[in-house]
């Protein structure tokens, strides 16, 4: 008897029209976000921009760090993600040499106010430092650990994105749940509408821990599912002509449903707009609908709050 498999649809359209599900990390994706921080830092006339300054210095160091390990993905996940799932809290074994190598690179490149937290880091051992880490990607992290987060962060970007970049598209079949990340498990931290070829026009929701985008119909609430309650928000750019660069094209996608929003970046208007970096040039927007009565969903692992 002769079976027929039924391929999903996303399979069936490969070739003709293919509007892939993932999309791996960019491969130079910390150094083109170090760069938007820089242009980010320059054009925020605040006191910001020292902190923007810095994380450009920590986007430097992931990219060298990155090209110096191994970092290989031995075996994929059994489980609902295809990397191991952030909030499990499982400290990869690399952890603590990647770590300690951000701390070392960093060296002369940071305020002396941040190489004093960094020579307190350098100074914990294995067992705490994954003590440490185990804490941030549980979540459970507490007041003291917070000045070490964006170090420890970094760290497990390196290995996370390192894995997701190994992956191909047939290691992240297409959810049903559009969520959290396919690979990781981990809630995005904003989305892109992209403009490049066949994929002009389409939104996809990027991850802040292993740098993956999946695609989310724009029609749909990237929190709830629900279709046909999102309304958009801008900062309008006449109140603020000298803000013009940072915002244009940063919109806030909120949801009737859930009292949700999350910021998209329309690549159309903003080429080189990265959910992490230009999410935290843009904190005006994030208060503009915060008043309008909406949520943040979808945590920046570099903001650091309270
Ligand atoms: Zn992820
Ligand atoms: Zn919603």
């Amino acid at each position: 008897m002769k079976t027929t498999t039924i391929k999903p649809a996303e399979e069936i359209r490969k070739g003709l029209f293919h509007t892939p599900f993932w999309l791996a990390p960019e491969k130079e994706i910390f150094t083109e976000r170090a760069l938007r921080f820089k242009e980010l830092a320059q054009a925020d006339k605040s006191e910001w921009n020292l902190y923007l300054t810095l994380l450009a210095a920590v986007c430097e160091t992931q990219h060298a760090v990155m090209s110096r390990h191994e970092l290989t993905l031995t075996q994929l996940e059994p489980g609902s993600t295809v990397l191991p799932e952030a909030l499990a809290g499982r400290v990869p074994s690399e952890f603590f040499e990647v770590f300690g190598d951000i701390l070392k690179e960093v060296n002369g490149k940071i305020t002396a106010t941040a190489a004093i937290e960094v020579s307190k880091l350098k100074a914990l051992n294995q067992e705490q430092a994954e003590a440490l880490a185990g804490r941030i990607l549980t979540r459970t992290a507490t007041d003291q650990d917070r000045s070490a987060e964006i170090w420890v962060q970094a760290a497990l970007q390196v290995i996370w994105t390192a894995w997701a970049m190994q992956l191909t598209e047939n290691h992240v079949p297409p959810t049903e749940d559009r969520t959290l990340c396919p690979c990781c498990g981990t809630e995005p931290v904003g989305s892109v509408v992209l403009i490049k070829g066949d994929l002009n026009g389409f939104r996809y929701m990027h991850c802040p821990l292993c740098n993956s985008r999946w695609n989310v119909l724009r029609a749909k609430c990237p929190t709830c599912g629900n279709a046909g309650n999102m309304r958009i928000q801008q900062i309008d750019e006449k109140s603020a002509p000298e803000l013009a660069p940072v915002y244009q094209g940063a919109n806030a996608e909120s949801c009737k449903s859930c009292h949700s929003y999350r910021k998209l970046y329309r690549q159309d208007k903003q080429q080189y707009a990265d959910p992490v970096a230009d999410d935290l040039a843009t904190l005006g927007l994030d208060i503009a609908v915060g008043e309008a009565g909406f949520d943040r969903a979808g945590a920046n692992p570099f903001l650091l709050l309270g």
